[in-house]
């Protein structure tokens, strides 16, 4: 797959609020390789530090408080960041974007009325020095005076293509969360919003649209997906040294070894090990250079972006002729196989089953 570079925020997806927006483009403009970026109101510009030894973090100004894990997804489908294994399930992006599709098909998925505020330590400048202090931050950004729309509008809107409607939204009022079945919670921010409930929509659609013309549903998924999506800049080191090293480990290998290895295999550097490796010009040359990928925001952006993904390679969805459930699979595939459904595979096959026996009974004259 193409490398993604993944930003999660904490407390809410939307782009939705110009001065958040404003402040996430900051953040990517400011961003060099910090795996933690914090928005942080009162602060004078851009600021960095290191904490606990090695992990290194990126402030910006901005008029709400967020904070953002930065992941990367190398062309092995392994995920590289701050708790990517309990982030992603099995630190992988594979399967992901099928769950989000028939969200609604999987049983799990509910609506609960939404926090609107979560406690969380938040960086604070005190005498000269960096501190940790818990504050408690709203979930999602204030709606103004002008919004009191009445709730029942909210799923009428939920209904409109997300292009013409989209940044609407932001003058909903935010009572309503969605609590996500287990593989995804990890990517979603605390309050959950209707901002992902219309972009899950927006995805199935798509999603929908390839079954019967790939090229409309890319031009379709190319519009939606900004500014959820967009180009960013990573290290070779990101995108592939790490994602490699996560397969080899899991893979029961010693990961260091094997990228040593590939270093020298792919580029004809040998290194000892991996921390005097880092200091070097060659090391800097090749693994430190910067290189454009494809930068998501929030589980919009990453479910955008492997849908997008997906249909450039010209892999059309199918639905399924039992249940109505978006599938991936190839032209001949008519129904869900064990992985798409396994309530749907394992009727079909009781079905099947039942018949064939039908038949051998008709067969034998009983
Ligand atoms: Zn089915």
């Amino acid at each position: 797959m193409r490398p993604l570079q993944v930003w999660l925020p904490t407390l809410s997806t939307s782009l939705a609020d110009r001065a958040v927006f404003a402040a996430v483009r900051t953040a990517f403009q400011a961003w060099n390789g910090e795996s933690i970026v914090w928005l942080l109101p009162g602060l004078g510009g851009p600021t960095q530090w290191t904490e606990r030894e090695s992990q290194r973090v990126l402030a910006v100004p901005a008029a709400h408080v967020e904070r953002v894990y930065v992941y990367h997804v190398g062309e092995n489908g392994w995920v590289w960041g701050p708790e990517s294994m309990n982030r992603f399930p099995g630190g992988r992006v594979e399967g992901l974007l099928d769950t989000w599709i028939n969200l609604w098909e999987e049983k799990g998925c509910t609506f609960a009325p939404m926090s609107d505020s979560y406690v969380m330590d938040v960086p604070a400048v005190e005498d000269g020095s960096l501190q940790m202090e818990g504050q408690t931050v709203p979930t999602s950004t204030p709606v103004g005076d002008d919004s009191t729309p009445a709730q029942c509008a909210l799923y009428r809107r939920m209904a409109v293509p997300v292009r013409q409607k989209f940044f609407h939204l932001s003058l909903l009022p935010y009572s309503l969360g969605v609590q996500l079945p287990e593989r995804l919670a990890g990517l979603c921010p605390v309050g959950g919003s209707i901002y992902e409930i219309v972009a899950q929509k927006k995805t199935k659609q798509i999603a929908s649209q390839s079954v019967t013309d790939v090229d409309r549903a890319v031009w379709q998924a190319k519009d939606f997906a900004p500014p959820y999506v967009t180009e960013g800049r990573a290290t070779r080191e990101a995108l592939w040294l790490w994602p490699l090293f996560m397969a080899s480990q899991a893979a029961g290998l010693d990961g260091g070894a094997v990228v040593l290895d590939e270093i020298e295999i792919r580029f004809g550097l040998r290194f000892r090990d991996l921390d005097a490796a880092k200091q070097t010009d060659a090391w800097r040359r090749t693994m430190a250079r910067p290189e454009p990928v494809r930068r998501v925001w929030g589980p919009i952006g990453l479910f955008a972006a492997l849908l997008l993904e997906r249909l450039e390679a010209g892999q059309a969805f199918r639905v399924c002729e039992r249940c109505g459930r978006v599938i991936s699979g190839t032209r001949k595939k008519r129904f869900c196989g064990p992985r798409d459904s396994a309530a749907c595979y394992r009727q079909r096959r009781a079905e099947d089953q039942r018949r064939s026996r039908k038949i051998r009974g008709k067969q034998l004259g009983r």
